[in-house]
């Protein structure tokens, strides 16, 4: 379909690789492969065939549907759980894994007699989902004839790994009793990296998966392979003379007469508006300049006069031979608002793609 048009290619041989990584980092761990948010922009159902992990997470219930529907088949995940009888109907019918994480859950589970394997959340110091260290105790007793798949925690501080947050998490989530011996999960990406004894019985890795930095330093990690390439065809070429502005807001004038190149991307594909002057793009294997603001559905890149830019030619946005992490940085922002941010408007093109179902 429509080649001219901004277009994410997934490499999804590299996902497979990046899973493998994460396998290697952790031997002796099981990995829910977190494909929420479509796979951070990747295709959640193209990457769930392809790595065929023993179980995957997901945030909402339509996404875990989507999977099954497509066929997917290893445990799936539901990291917020089921917020009311409707949710927890279509987790039974789709046969999904419920996180529990607070009281309304645990008497909703209750009342229906639901018989789904419960993932127990108990907040450590994220503060956001989770049982306190006090109600665990209490959770445990109530649970008695509930399938336990395991206890899950949630890093808070890990893209940092000079924090000492992360080993606090650890050792508080380890010392509770009723939690001891039994299915534990702790690691996100960052963890497991960073934090060996996060690694537990499960990992839930995400955007490693997809071949970008967990870590606030917005570094490439060169034992990641990057999965997307997201790139915009040149719709127009033009000449600007000096004094003259381009886009929005007069916010780029030309101090001297130059050209320049309009790409179909803007801010409603997914490409960031808030990117510094400067930032690059790579038009035929060269670096050049955005200049102006993004707008919603363009933008535009200086040309220098000895580019032969045609309409049609491809510029990289992001991926092969420029770091999402870059980007990233000159967003002030950080990699998994860019990767899944990439709109549905988005062409979305496969590599190593396989079909099933
Ligand atoms: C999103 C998420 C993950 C994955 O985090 P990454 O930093 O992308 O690896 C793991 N666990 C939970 C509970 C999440 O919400």
């Amino acid at each position: 379909m429509a080649v001219r048009q901004a277009t994410a290619h997934i490499n999804l041989d590299a996902v497979a690789h990046n899973f493998d990584y994460v396998k290697e980092l952790a031997p002796s761990s099981r990995v829910m492969a977190v494909v929420k948010a479509n796979a951070y922009g990747h295709g959640a159902v193209q990457v769930a065939r392809k790595l065929n992990a023993e179980a995957y997470a997901v945030s909402r219930v339509s996404e875990a549907v989507e999977l099954r529907e497509a066929g997917v088949t290893g445990d799936i995940c539901l990291l917020e759980g089921v917020m009311d009888k409707e949710e927890l109907n279509l987790a039974s019918v789709y046969e999904l894994q419920v996180v529990v994480h607070s009281p309304y859950q645990l008497s909703l589970m209750k009342k229906a007699g639901a018989r789904r394997p419960m993932w127990i959340k108990v907040d450590t110091g994220m503060g956001r989902l989770g049982f306190s260290l006090e109600q665990v105790k209490g959770v445990v007793s109530e649970l008695r004839k509930q399938k336990v798949a395991g206890y899950m925690t949630h890093l808070a501080e890990a893209s940092d790994p000079a924090s000492e947050v992360t080993a606090e998490q650890i050792a508080k989530f380890q010392s509770i009793p009723a939690v001891q011996g039994q299915v534990l999960s702790i690691a996100n990406s960052a963890g497991l990296v960073a934090h060996p004894d996060s690694r537990a019985d499960w990992v839930r890795p995400g955007i490693m998966l997809y071949g970008a930095t967990p870590f606030d330093d917005q570094e490439p990690m060169v034992a990641l392979q990057p999965a997307m390439t997201f790139s915009a065809p040149v719709i127009a070429v033009h000449a600007v003379r000096a004094g003259d502005s381009v886009g929005y807001g007069g916010l780029w004038t030309a101090t001297a007469d130059t050209r320049v190149a309009v790409l179909a991307v803007g801010y409603a594909d997914g490409y960031p508006r808030e990117i510094k002057a400067g930032t690059p793009v790579i038009l035929n294997g060269e670096r050049r300049t955005i200049v102006g603001r993004v707008s919603m559905d363009m933008i535009c890149v200086e040309l220098t006069p000895s580019d032969k830019t045609e309409i049609g030619d491809r510029a990289v946005l992001w991926g092969e031979g420029l770091p999402v992490e870059e980007i990233a940085r000159a967003s002030d922002t950080i990699t998994y608002t860019l990767l899944a941010g990439v709109s549905p408007r988005v062409n979305r093109q496969y590599r190593g793609e396989v079909n099933r179902g």
